[in-house]
Parts: structure tokens; sequence; C-alpha cells
């Protein structure tokens, strides 16, 4: 039997976090996961995250984890990671038991941050057993973390932000996105990740589902519907798609088997997608001693899963008898960073109209008396690394990161620094004065291969299609543009308010 003070189970942002935390606070800790990899679900996120500077915000998912290892570095003389090791067990007696390499172990922690995450829900239709047919994860870590490129032409299914997300990850790994399909009127994803498939031309089909699936021995293709009202699909609306990959991303649900195994009193809570384990405000369960962070407490996201966890790790620690020395203030702190990362907008809303985008645009005069933001982001969600990223301080927020940004015309002067910080991809830079009869645009482009000087490529509008050539002045990709290369083109004024992508092949 190993004895313990903290046991941590699972090694995502939840986990890490509540390692830092507790081990900061003089906690002797034990953090366990099955992979052998730490790091968790952000292993695979290639992408920006949202959320304020302390989130991490602009950084990208996989870059989180090396700052969350090397503070971890920081207290590694309190903390004994077991990787590969799966907890498989526990018990009444407060045991338990994991598995490391066909070895069984027993462990007596007196206290356990349980921070497992979520698994992703699938969904029923005939034929959903084909391969081929993938988990939106599953997808996402074949790309990302292998290197496998699964197919040549997916379907998404659901248009939250995973699904959303992983369309545009498939794109970049040079599959072609048929459509993302979403079952209700209204998306869950935030618009501006909507925007960016938009702009290369996949489609999102609202009120659709999977009929089924059809194939030999894999997809080959699927028939969806569309929905009326009540959800029922309506009779002849069928579309056949070819395709090879079909991802589903249709939700997640807390894994919070361990928990239920040894009696911790749980409810089920929509909002926070399936059974839950009932908290307090230390994030501690009905069992003394037992607190959780991150997905497992209800899924969220990651930024509010390092939250949550440096919350419960310094309340574990407490709990042992470790009070961190700047304990009230640390809590303080954190609480006010949740709420504020909570307080996003929650009513859903239809996606931008051209007309919202053309009425976004600064005046033709402004425009044509030289280079200027247009910023495209219409919903309040938790962000704001372009006010962060503008250092003439012409990006500003009215009270929290939840507001949208508000551009001063006046003071900004174009530089387009604040490109390649929005993570959703959501700002251009506009510029009249280029010449009598071309703009010239900056805008990111995060595709392979990159265009060069010089080239003549498709320019296409919102909507991924066709509107006329463009010519490519310069391409700018330095190390702090974080792997978010800036393209500077030259369009025709004819297509100002319509042009917003390129596309480097023939259409
Ligand atoms: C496909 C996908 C894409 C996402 N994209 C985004 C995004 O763009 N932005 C965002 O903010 N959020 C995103 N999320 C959500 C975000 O990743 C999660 O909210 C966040 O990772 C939750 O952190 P966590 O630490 O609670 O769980 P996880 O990151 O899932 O980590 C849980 C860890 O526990 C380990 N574990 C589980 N059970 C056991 C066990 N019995 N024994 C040992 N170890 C165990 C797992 O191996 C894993 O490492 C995404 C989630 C998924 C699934
Ligand atoms: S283009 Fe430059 S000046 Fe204008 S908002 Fe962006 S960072 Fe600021
Ligand atoms: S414009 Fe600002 S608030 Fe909107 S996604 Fe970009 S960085 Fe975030």
């Amino acid at each position: 039997m190993k004895n313990v003070e903290l046991v941590v189970i699972g090694g995502g942002p939840a986990g890490l976090c509540a390692t830092i935390s507790a081990a900061s606070s003089g906690t002797n800790v034990l953090l366990i996961d099955r992979n052998k990899k730490l790091g968790g679900q952000l292993v695979k996120q290639t992408h920006m995250f949202f959320g304020s500077e302390k989130q991490y915000a602009s950084v990208r998912g996989l870059d989180i984890t090396n700052i969350l290892f090397n503070d971890i570095e920081k207290y590694r003389d309190k903390i004994e990671i077991m990787d590969d090791t799966t907890v498989l067990g526990y018990y009444e007696d407060g045991v338990l038991t994991a598995e490391n390499k066909g070895k069984y172990i027993k462990i007596k922690p007196k206290s356990i941050v349980m921070a497992t995450g979520a698994y992703e829900k699938t969904s029923a239709f005939p034929n959903n057993d084909l391969p081929g047919i993938y988990g939106a994860g599953a997808v996402q870590t074949l790309m990302n973390v292998y290197g496998v490129v699964p197919g040549k032409r997916a379907l998404m299914v659901g248009a939250g932000n995973i699904g959303l997300i992983i369309a545009y990850q498939l794109m970049q790994a040079g599959v072609d996105v048929a459509a993302v399909i979403h079952h209700s009127p209204r998306i869950g994803g935030y618009h501006v990740h909507a925007s960016k498939i938009q702009r290369m031309g996949v489609p999102i089909l609202t009120n659709y589902a999977i009929k089924e699936a059809k194939g030999k021995d894999h997809v080959e293709q699927v028939v969806i519907w569309e929905l009326d009202k009540d959800k029922n699909p309506i009779e002849g609306s069928d579309k056949e798609l070819d395709v090879d990959i079909v991802c589903i991303s249709v939700g997640l649900s807390p894994l919070t088997e361990l928990l239920m195994q040894v009696g911790c009193e749980m409810k089920y809570s929509k909002e926070l997608s399936g059974l839950v384990p009932i908290i307090d405000e230390k994030y501690q369960t009905s069992l003394k001693g037992v607190f959780v962070a991150g997905d497992t407490a209800g899924v969220e996201e990651a930024s509010m899963a390092m939250v949550e966890g440096y919350i419960a790790g310094l309340h574990a620690a407490d709990y042992l008898g470790h009070r961190h020395e700047n304990f009230d203030n640390l809590i303080d702190d954190l609480k006010i960073q949740l709420d504020s990362l909570r307080n996003g907008e929650k009513k859903r809303m239809d996606l931008p109209t051209s007309e919202k985008f053309k009425s976004n645009f600064p005046s033709i005069d402004r425009i044509n008396e030289g280079p200027v933001a247009v910023i495209e982001c219409f919903q309040k969600i938790p962000c704001n690394p372009c006010t962060i990223a503008c250092n003439q301080g012409s990006i500003t927020m009215e009270n929290d990161m939840n507001d949208l940004p508000k551009l001063n015309i006046e003071t900004c002067n174009g530089c387009g620094i604040c490109i390649s910080k929005c993570p959703g991809l959501a700002i251009m830079v506009v510029d009249g004065s280029y010449s009598e009869d071309r703009a010239l645009f900056k805008i990111p482009y995060e595709f392979t291969p990159l265009p060069k000087a010089g080239d003549v490529v498709k320019g296409l509008d919102r909507s991924g299609d066709y509107i006329s050539d463009v010519e490519i002045v310069k391409v700018l990709n330095p190390k702090s543009f974080d792997r978010t290369p800036l393209l500077h083109i030259a369009v025709s004024k004819d297509y100002l308010y319509d042009f917003r992508n390129i596309r480097l092949e023939d259409i």
C-alpha cells in the first residue's frame, strides 16, 4: 500500500493546475494519469485559446501544457508523477486501486483531487459503427498527436466549439470538409470559429441531422435530412454526401464513475452536461477531503478547468494543513476569474449576415486615408487578447473581457499586430490608399503551403465563394506571430466589402 498526502487523478489542465497550487502550498502530491503524456485534451489543441492573459489567451493549447510543465518543475521535489497509470477503483475505505503496465497497486491518500475530464457523447443512426465514423476528439488526436490524416472528405456533426475547431483543423490537414451540420436553428459554438470555416467554403447547415451512413467496409456516403421546429425529419429533404469520414461532436459528459463508485452524492445538470458531483464553494464533494476540478465537475472549457484546478488544489492543501501563505488573495482572484469567464452571452444568436459585416466597416473616407483595422467580432465571448496586443490602445472593452471590442479608427494605424493575436482570426486591416483601383488587405492565413509575394491567387468572400483573382504583395511570418502568418494582398476596390480569404488552387 502506498500512503500519500494528496492524489490528483488526471493530468489535464485541471489536474496540472491543482498539482501546482497544492505543491506550491507545501503539499506532497502524487499526480496520476492514464496517458504516457500529461496535458489531457490540451496536447491536441493546436489552436489559440480565448479568455484573458491569466488563462493564457492567445496561446495555443499544446503550448499551455509546456507553461504548466515548467510550473510543475518549480515544485518537483513535492511532486511524484505516475503516468501510463489508470485508476481503476475507489473504495469506501479511501483506497484507490491503479494499474501500471500490468501491475496493480493500492494507494491510500489523505485527500484527493479528481480531475478525470469528460468523454465524448455519440449519435444513434443506422450504420453508425462503420469504420470512418469517429468521435471528433479521436480525429483531433489522430491528426494533431499522431500526424495521421484520417481520410479525404469529412462531414462534421455538431457546430459547438469543438466541432467548429476540428472542422478547421481537418482543413489545415488537407481534408475537404463537405459540411458541418447542427440539429438546432442556432449553432452552439463561437461565431468567430464558424466564420473561419465558412470563409473556407464550408456550409454550416442548421436544423440538419444524419439519417444514415452507407458503405461496405468503410463509410462511403451519408444521408442527412432537415428537421422541422419539433426536430422531426422533413419528408423529401434528404441530401447525400460522399464522405469517408464522419466526425461526431455532439457534446461531452463528465467522467465521474470513480466518484459514483465510492458513493459521492451526485446530481443531474443539463448545463454541466450530465451527472456531476454535488460540491461546495471549495470544490469539495460530499466526501470530506475529496475535491473535483475541470470537466469532472461539469463540462466547460479548458480555461475554466485551469482556474478550478488552482482553486481545488489550494483547498485540498488547506484541508491537509498546508494553507498557502497568500491563500485568501489567491482564492479571491481565482473566483473573480471564474465569474468573468462564465459571464459571456449565454443566449444563442443568428450568425452575422453580409449586411452586418458591411455595416461594421469604417467609413470609406477613413479607409481611403490609410490602413485601418476591421474587427469582425459581434458576439460577447470571454476574450480580450486584441485589447492587449494593440500598443496604440485603439481596441478597448467597456467593462470586462465579455464586452465587444471597440476600435478607435482615429488612433488605429493599421499596423496589423492585433491580427495574429486574435484567437478568432476575426481581425483584418484594409487600406484604401494603396492605389487608385486596388485596396491592400492584411489577413491571417494558417494554411500550408504559404503563397509568396507576386503570386496571383483566388480571392474569396465570407462564404468561401470565388470573387476575383488577387495579388499577394507580402507574406509576414515572424516567430512573434506564433504560426499565424499575415498576408498582404492587393484586391480590386470593387470587392472592398466582400473579400475575406484566399485559395491557392484552381476553383
Ligand atoms: C476534442 C476536444 C476539443 C476541445 N477544444 C477546446 C478548446 O478549443 N478550448 C477550450 O477551452 N476547451 C476545449 N475543449 C475542452 C477542454 O479541453 C476541456 O474543458 C479541458 O481539457 C478539461 O480539462 P480537464 O483537466 O478537466 O480534463 P482533460 O483535459 O480531459 O484531462 C483529464 C485527464 O484525466 C486522465 N484520466 C481520466 N480518467 C483517468 C483514470 N481513471 N486514471 C488516470 N487518469 C485518468 C486523462 O487521461 C486526461 O489526461 C475541448 C475538449 C475536447 C474533448
Ligand atoms: S491594427 Fe495596429 S493600431 Fe490598429 S487596432 Fe490593430 S494593433 Fe492597434
Ligand atoms: S476580436 Fe478580440 S475579443 Fe474578438 S475573438 Fe479576437 S481577440 Fe477575442
